[in-house]
């Protein structure tokens, strides 16, 4: 049995990762090799998964540790380096010190959404007006590069989730469970949304009913 040097908070962090991939692959909210996360580890480092992969069925030692300047403090097992859409996870942080974890995925009805120019439903569902509230486009940027980084910025600061048009969605939490959450029911919330447009109109929450909502939130 291969044995790794780090604590047990660490080793549970990289579990949480790990499982978080197996559930986001399982519920096809990422495909192929596609989808990132990370976790805070302290105030100066992130475990990030490594670029790359398919994030179905990943290890606790495939991931790789990272300082907030984004550069490599510990590959990931056999010398894997971070997936490279890092910028995008240091940008987060930076900008949310109250944050701890950052996902990144490819939902489908979500990323259709934005492939038909149709913004995020928030006021139809219940759950999503109470618990994430709007949940802006960015401008289209391209992938893993610093300009993406750039494009969440001024969304990142006020919102727990941000859509990339024609790409994915970047949900954050204070823990992973919190930004799976988040990211799950991004997705059911674009779903149910598609589903209702099939079946004729997608109805709003009534006004009133809203602002009682968002006040008892
Ligand atoms: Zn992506």
């Amino acid at each position: 049995m291969r044995r790794f040097r780090w604590g047990l908070r660490e080793q549970r962090l990289r579990e949480a990762l790990v499982e978080i991939g197996a559930r986001l692959y399982a519920r096809g909210l990422i495909s192929a090799n596609d989808g990132n996360f990370s976790v805070r580890l302290d105030a100066r480092r992130i475990l990030i998964t490594p670029r790359g992969r398919s994030k179905g069925w990943l290890r606790p030692e495939d991931m790789v540790v990272l300082d907030m300047e984004g550069r490599v403090l510990q590959m990931g097992y056999g010398g894997a380096g971070p997936s490279s859409e890092w910028p995008m996870h240091i940008e987060a942080y930076r900008q949310r010190p109250d944050i701890a974890a950052v996902l990144h995925a490819h939902p489908p009805f979500t990323v259709a959404l934005t492939v038909s120019g149709v913004p995020f439903p928030s006021e139809v569902l219940l759950e999503v007006v109470m618990t994430i509230g709007k949940v802006p486009t960015a401008r289209l940027a391209v992938p893993s590069s610093e300009d993406d980084a750039l494009a969440i910025r001024e969304w990142i600061r006020d919102h727990q989730a941000v859509l990339l048009p024609h790409h994915g969605v970047v949900t954050i939490g204070r823990t992973l469970e919190e930004a799976w959450v988040i990211l799950e029911r991004i997705e059911y919330a674009a779903k149910v949304y598609l589903l209702s447009r099939v079946l004729g109109e997608a109805r709003p929450l009534p006004p009133e009913f809203l602002a009682v909502l968002t006040s008892a939130g």
